[in-house]
């Protein structure tokens, strides 16, 4: 691809992770991927000017303000940073700015890894925040911000009008805590902890953001009215007379101890409570700031020094596999202790197969593990010179750890997934898809519900759900002999269902509701099914050879076999109701001309569309058949001139017989 066409795609993609980023909190990729491609779109930006655009990533600031919260419009903008990654490019920013003839005084601040906030106070009252938006109007998140402890409501002696701009972040602990609790729960854990603030700060109730516990910092006076500051670190200074929390600022007299307080502060990242991502310097005086000025997304007068990911050795103990809801069997390494991004590592994910095989991971091994996005922490090589001789290949198991059943690996992907139809490690799923309206539709059984009958002992497979006794179902949590009379009811329907809705329940891999009623209506019983090869289902429309192949893996493992057995002597029906499909005349299209003696044109139209096939008005390339009837008209002509197969009446019925 030449740099021009580069340059664009960059510029596409960048929005796209921007808008994911910001707007939706929801990143793909890693900050250090989206810096890697930033550099380089900068880099090609300069050298072909022609190509300009001011909506251009590089020249853009945050995402756009969500909806549901007021607009907000910032008196004075809230930049961002330009960055640097090396200590080459901090001293040549020292360079550029000391040639300006400023004074050589820095501030040096940890740069938070959270979410920009501007803090109104009018006559020493807290009146409004907003978030930084595109940097011109954020969004007015006061209420979500009234949930933070520190933030002053009152000032003792401020201004008429005070505008201060903080970092709004969730601390270490509280985002561990969070995450542990929904990997508990199942559900997705939180990429970083600057997308966990932001979501929590995007809440449309305060009371949800509360519970966040978010904390902030404050590093700015954006705009004080009457008041006169000389340096950046004097207003830091009034700033925690008045009681804000403010960020931990250095002051420095040259780029070289800038340089070692950046470093030092690289090297104490575990002692913050919250997540850091760079450094930030900063020209202290004013006055120069003013003379220096602003491009259009950042200052001249400051830049932020990112950092790279952190990176530590350990070593792998064990290789665990953990089997998820799904049945994908997950491997992780038990590592030795170790402390990275703050937070004492001792596991990492190794994801499947493929990936253990392609970094060949063994027990024994010295591994460099990385914390993803500062989360969950990575493999990210093996250092071959430390590996001890006994250490051999790891290959995951072929039965399940969980409950024996043979594993397979997708047709379709790298997973490798238990077979077993009762497995316990996915029973919560499974019973859930059961009950599910288009299941078996039972009313009142859902997640919670399903999770008290599992942690209670009294459901194992889904046949138990049709041995529930009310009695003991009366007992559970926020049940009693009402609604438990209404569940058994439910369930005692459910029997009736019938094989379409059954097939479907079974939660066999790519099969959905419309190709359980196609199986059903062409097998009629569960047992005809159970007997069908895997070219015959291959036959089937809508069956391709992939899920063919799931099927019958499904019918020859021995849960499934049992599972089906019980559901058959708990009553539930195994039959179909499904009229038996004829797809005859799939793909083809029909017209009719003339007149037809035995059938009017709308009984002839249904019996091809009965069959799967179209009637059509018209004749053109795409049609398929040509049925003339007496005094058939132009159309025929047209059929004849396109060469399309022509028939009469009497070929027709026998089509259709
Ligand atoms: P930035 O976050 O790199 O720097 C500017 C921000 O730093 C300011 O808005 C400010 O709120 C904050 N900050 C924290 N401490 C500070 C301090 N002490 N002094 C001054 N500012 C301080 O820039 P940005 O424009 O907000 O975001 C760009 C960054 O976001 C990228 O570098 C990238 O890492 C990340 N990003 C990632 C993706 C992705 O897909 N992963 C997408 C978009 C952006």
């Amino acid at each position: 691809m030449d740099e021009k066409s580069e340059l664009l795609r960059l510029r596409a993609e960048l929005k796209e992770h921007s808008h994911r980023y910001y707007d939706l909190d929801d990143p793909i990729i890693e900050d250090s991927e989206y810096d890697a491609l930033m550099q380089r779109l900068i880099l090609l930006e300069d050298k072909y000017p022609e190509l300009y655009d001011p909506d251009s990533p590089t020249k853009r600031v945050g995402g756009n303000p969500a909806k549901g919260f007021a607009q907000v419009e910032h008196p004075v903008p809230l930049e961002s940073l330009n960055d640097v990654f090396s200590r080459e490019e901090l001293m040549a920013f020292g360079e550029r700015v000391e040639r300006e003839g400023v004074r050589r005084s820095y501030t040096v601040e940890p740069k938070i890894d959270g979410l920009s906030m501007s803090l109104r106070y009018v006559n020493g009252v807290f009146v409004r925040g907003a978030t930084r938006g595109d940097g011109r109007v954020g969004e007015d998140v006061t209420e979500n911000l009234r949930t933070i402890r520190s933030i002053p409501r009152t000032l003792p002696s401020a201004p008429p009008l005070l505008i201060v701009r903080g970092e709004v972040f969730m601390p270490k602990k509280v985002f561990e805590a969070l995450n542990t609790k929904r990997e508990q729960e199942g559900e997705k854990l939180l990429a970083n902890p600057r997308n966990a603030a932001a979501g929590a700060m995007r809440q449309l109730d305060p009371a949800i953001t509360a519970s966040r516990q978010l904390d902030i910092l404050i590093f700015n006076v954006q705009l004080a009215e009457g008041m006169e500051f000389q340096t950046h670190s004097e207003s830091l200074d009034w700033l925690r007379s008045q009681g804000f929390p403010v960020i931990d600022y250095r002051l420095c007299s040259s780029m070289e101890a800038c340089r070692e307080r950046v470093e030092e502060i690289d090297g104490e990242r575990d002692n913050y409570s919250f997540c850091i991502d760079g450094a930030v310097v900063k020209l202290d005086s004013l006055a120069d700031r003013q003379r220096l000025g602003s491009t259009t997304k950042a200052p001249r007068w400051a830049i932020a020094y990112k950092y790279p990911p952190e990176v530590r050795e350990s070593v792998v103990r064990d290789i665990q596999v953990q089997v998820g809801r799904t049945g994908v069997l997950t491997p992780k390494a038990v590592v030795e202790p170790v402390r990275l991004a703050g937070t004492t590592v001792t596991n990492a994910t190794l994801h499947n197969q493929d990936f253990i095989s392609e970094k060949d991971i063994r027990i024994g091994d010295t591994v460099c593990i990385r914390k993803a996005g500062e989360i969950i922490p990575e493999v990210l090589r093996v250092v071959p010179e430390k590996r001890p001789s006994w250490a051999v290949p790891y290959f995951l198991p072929d039965t399940c750890p969980v409950c024996g059943a043979p594993v397979h690996r997708d047709p379709d992907g790298a997973a490798l997934r238990c077979t077993g139809a009762e497995c316990p490690a996915q029973l919560l799923r499974n019973l859930t898809h059961f009950a599910a309206k288009d299941a078996m539709d039972i009313d009142g059984l859902g997640p919670n519900l399903i999770k008290a009958l599992v942690e209670e002992g009294l459901v194992r497979s889904a046949a138990d759900l049709y041995s529930l006794d009310a009695d003991r179902v009366a007992k559970l949590e926020r049940m009693g002999a009402k609604s438990a009379e209404n569940l058994i009811r439910a369930i005692d329907a459910s029997r009736q269902q019938g094989m379409a809705r059954l097939i479907y329940a079974l939660g066999i891999r790519q099969v959905g509701v419309s190709a359980s009623r196609t199986l059903a209506a062409r097998y009629g019983s569960m047992d005809a099914l159970e007997k069908a090869d895997g070219e015959e289902l291959q036959q089937i429309d809508d069956i391709g050879p992939v899920t063919a192949a799931y099927i019958t893996e499904w019918f020859s493992q021995e849960q499934s076999v049992h599972l089906i057995r019980r559901l058959r002597e708990a009553g539930v029906d195994m039959e179909s109701r499904e009229t038996v499909v004829d797809r005859r005349f799939n793909g083809m299209t029909f017209v009719l001309t003339g007149t037809l003696s035995t059938m009017g044109r709308d009984a002839a139209k249904a019996a091809i569309e009965q069959r799967g096939g179209k009637a059509a008005s018209s004749v053109s390339k795409k049609t398929t058949v040509v049925v003339a009837g007496e005094n058939a008209g132009s159309k025929l002509d047209k059929a004849q001139e396109l060469g399309i197969r022509i028939i009469d009446e009497h070929e027709f019925l026998s089509m259709i017989q």
